[in-house]
């Protein structure tokens, strides 16, 4: 190809470290409004580069010049992709290396990741920021689906490490009189449902 295409960019996992100093403070009662604006933005661009990745599984790609919506065959990796709009070409092989392996298929999860970014663009106080958050780094793959056994940490898509280090970074999160309201109560409606994933109902891990 002659031209030369701009990279596809996708937005990272959180470090843990951000999480973490974002429970610690709130536990001691603080409103660090710049750190939630931090981690509740950076899960923001995180849940929208899924929602893109997962749209583009499903034969939708969006292109990252200009958004027009560009229709694909399945599973054709030299089929090629232009924009009708722009002009921006590749194939969907070299578009899908873009995001391979990188946790960025929403499965599952996908209607908690919707949910989060639709939230988001609405949270007005620190409050409701950290509730969403909260939500959304404590839900598991399926569980809006009552047909389907529970899955993994939609952790595992949204902070660096694997399904293990995930589980370790939310385990060790910091709770205190000064938690946010509802945040002692994710966080044990979270364990129970750690307790029933771990006790036989087997996970969907390779979904
Ligand atoms: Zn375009």
């Amino acid at each position: 190809m002659a031209r030369r295409e701009p990279p596809v960019r996708w937005a990272p996992r959180l470090r843990p470290e951000r999480l973490r100093r974002l429970y610690t403070a709130d536990a001691r009662g603080l409103v660090d409004e710049e750190l939630i604006d931090d981690v509740g933005f950076a899960l923001y661009s995180r849940c929208r580069s899924i929602l893109t990745a997962s749209r583009a599984m499903h034969g939708e790609v969006e292109c990252p010049q200009c958004e027009t919506v560009i229709r694909r065959e399945p599973l054709d990796a030299d089929y090629p992709l232009v924009c009708p709009q722009c002009g921006w070409a590749t194939t969907w092989g070299e578009y899908h290396r873009t995001f391979q392996h990188q946790e960025l298929y929403g499965g599952g999860a996908i209607d908690i990741f919707r949910w989060y970014v639709e939230q988001w663009e609405r949270a007005a106080t620190p409050q409701q920021k950290i509730q969403l958050i909260d939500r959304l780094v404590h839900a598991w793959h399926w569980e809006t689906r009552q047909d389907h056994i529970l899955g993994r940490p939609t952790g595992v898509n949204l902070i660096e490490g694997n399904r293990q280090q995930v589980l370790a970074v939310l385990d060790g999160l910091t709770y205190g009189p000064g938690s946010s309201p509802g945040l002692a109560e994710m966080d044990a409606a979270w364990r129970e449902t750690w307790r029933r994933v771990q006790a036989g109902t087997k996970p969907n891990c390779e979904e």
